[in-house]
């Protein structure tokens, strides 16, 4: 990622634009994130993590047996600022429009009546409690995501200063050969191929972390038995493969930034590649984590 604003306003525009070209995703949608990650990586320079001490971590020898350094529910985040973002994006999804625009008043008509707590919301997530989340996708069916959608892009920031901060200590030799983050103990939504040798990383679904994964495995059941895993491209996104793994029956879409000749912005890559979900899902593969911002 460009580290001045202006180089990452420009590649942020430029992703927006091949995602509106693709012309998959509804324009509300992709206009909620045009507005929402710049405001998601503002508080993330501003998130305050209290991060553990050593000794709240995972030993080197559980780290290389395969423990997150610290498991999701006790991952550090800034729940304030969490609870303040909640607010901001759930008038952003107001705004948006459509049938999304119509969950949010929906879900805001609900926290003024008292039946929705985003506290409680915003401590589910990392809970892994799913129940809350069930229930308002039911509620919600023709935006089901919009709850999951909050929880996960208000957490983010605060998620993602912890792990910029954490990642300095795992080990440097850290094995590569578990599927999920090393930090957190989550999966990947995504995976990457970068530098010359066309290393492969991971890029967590719940702390953002990148890291490095092995290269012929399934990241999600560890298969790496090259008899059950095979890979397909589409001759319209060179550089993109999707990995399919017919043990768990779930793929996982891997971008080549090697071939792809750009910087990358996985989040948003992952939105103009979303013809490839569509094409995996419909011969039966599962996508089991959802998009960066939980839709
Ligand atoms: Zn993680
Ligand atoms: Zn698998």
């Amino acid at each position: 990622m460009p580290s001045d604003d202006n180089g990452f306003a420009r590649l942020m525009k430029e992703k927006l634009a091949e995602i509106r070209a693709v012309d998959i995703l509804p324009e509300e949608l992709v206009g909620l994130v045009e507005r929402v990650l710049p405001v998601q990586l503002g508080a993330r320079d501003k998130a305050r993590v209290t991060l553990p001490e050593a000794s709240g971590c995972a030993t080197v020898e559980a780290l290389f047996a395969g423990s997150p350094l610290i498991l999701r529910e006790n991952f550090p985040h800034d729940f304030e600022q969490a609870l303040g973002l909640f607010e901001t994006l759930l008038t952003l999804l107001a705004d948006s429009g459509g049938a999304a625009g119509q969950a949010a008043k929906t879900l805001r008509a609900a926290q003024a009546a008292g039946e929705l707590d985003p506290a409680q919301v915003l401590r589910a997530l990392p809970a892994g409690d799913e129940t809350l989340f069930a229930a308002w996708r039911q509620r919600l069916p023709d935006s089901p995501r919009a709850l999951d959608f909050l929880a996960v892009s208000s957490l983010w920031p605060g998620l993602n200063a912890a792990a910029r901060a954490l990642a300095p200590r795992l080990p440097e030799n850290m094995p590569h050969d578990q599927g999920h983050c090393p930090l957190c103990g989550s999966l990947p939504y995504l995976t990457l191929l970068r530098e010359k040798e066309g290393l492969r990383f991971g890029a967590c679904s719940y702390c953002g972390h990148e890291y490095r994964l092995r290269r012929i495995s399934c990241p999600y059941c560890d298969e790496s038995d090259t008899a059950k895993l095979r890979l397909f491209r589409v001759e319209e996104y060179p550089g993109v493969a999707v990995s399919v793994c017919d043990t768990c029956s779930m793929y996982a879409k891997t971008l080549d930034f090697r071939q792809l000749g750009k910087d990358m912005l996985p989040a948003l890559d992952d939105m103009a590649t979303v013809a490839l979900d569509v094409l995996a899902q419909s011969q039966g593969y599962k996508r089991p984590t959802l998009s960066a911002w939980g839709f």
